[in-house]
């Protein structure tokens, strides 16, 4: 269990992140997708079915500490790996319920919410975002380019079974000639949402591509856009709908003193598995030398600076 940040969302405010299934040596993710716009990379292993895996118990220690130094709004299941492939995810969530207050989060691809033994694991969350890009089958496989067999139809019946809230996030984006901005996949995906609202009331998160990828065909989506998919989701289907924008993002500094090369691993680990941009990362560490060590690591080659089409905006990227 590798704990990482906290990182400013702009969906769950100040949020730290605990990844519960590292990538294999050698791989940047553990995942049974590679979605196209995948920050990533797309060297990941397919894993394909949820074990346990072990927590050492001195991990929630270390969590325990960093709660309290960093004051999270929520702790999120997120990282390198697909949270819900380990099964232990629903007793982590238990743990970190006995060491704090702070609501637990959990980002998935909900590939794995038509298992009954999943779906006990996520109810123990507080929230669970989970990803749908595309209404159709045929443009699931080129977005999120699954491992075969995997089946939409599924993980939005193993969604409607989720008993702990759920919002349904969407990346609205195009990468060449695939799109799901244009006007049918927008009125197909409504009627998804719909679906879904029918059986699990649900609220709706449209987000773009915003981080650096490997794919320079990528192509955002302004916030004009994303708001006027929003209001329809809102009026067409009755479904409370937030979309990303600048002014949305988190904008509070984290006060944080410690020493340079703890700085160092804390932002390594966090690279690893969320590119940031300096700011972002500098906002997480308030009062310590984070600019510092930065640009010491930039210079040194350990880091890179990606500039992003979006907003024109620098990542730091390892
Ligand atoms: S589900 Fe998440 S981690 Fe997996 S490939 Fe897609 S974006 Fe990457």
């Amino acid at each position: 269990m590798k704990i990482y940040g906290p990182v400013p969302s702009w969906r769950l405010g100040n949020s730290l992140g605990v990844d519960l299934v590292e990538a294999p040596p050698g791989y940047c993710k553990a995942c049974p997708f590679n979605c196209l716009y995948c920050h990533l990379g797309h060297k990941g292993h397919f894993m394909l079915e949820p074990a346990s895996m072990e927590l050492p118990p001195k991990d929630f220690g270390i969590l325990e500490k960093k709660i309290i130094e960093t004051k999270p709004d929520y702790i999120t299941f997120s990282g390198q790996g697909e949270p819900t492939l380990n099964l232990n995810l629903g007793y982590a969530a238990q743990r970190i319920k006995e060491i704090c207050d702070v609501p637990v989060a959990v980002l998935t691809n909900a590939c794995f919410a038509a298992r009954k033994d999943v779906r006990a694991n996520l109810d123990n969350c507080d929230v669970v975002i989970a990803k749908i890009d595309a209404p159709t089958q045929q443009l699931f496989e080129k977005i999120n380019r699954s491992a075969r067999g995997i089946k939409l139809a599924n993980i939005i019946d193993g969604i409607k079974l989720i008993n702990t809230k759920v919002c349904i996030q969407t990346l609205i984006f195009s990468c060449g000639s695939v799109t799901n901005a244009d006007d049918e996949t927008l009125n197909a995906l409504l009627d998804v949402y719909r679906d879904i609202n029918k059986s699990k009331p649900i609220e709706v998160l449209l987000g773009t591509v915003t981080r650096p990828s490997d794919d320079e065909n990528l192509q955002f989506v302004d916030s004009e856009k994303l708001s006027e998919i929003a209001d329809r989701i809102t009026k067409e289907c009755g479904i409370k709908a937030r979309y990303f924008s600048e002014s949305e993002k988190e904008q509070k500094n984290v006060r944080r003193k410690i020493s340079f090369d703890q700085l160092g691993v804390e932002i390594t680990d966090l690279l690893l598995r969320r590119p940031c941009t300096r700011e972002e990362i500098i906002s997480r560490f308030d009062g310590s030398d984070a600019a510092i060590v930065l640009d010491r690591l930039v210079d040194k080659g350990v880091l890179g600076l990606k500039l992003l089409d979006y907003k024109k905006g620098h990542y730091v990227v390892l």
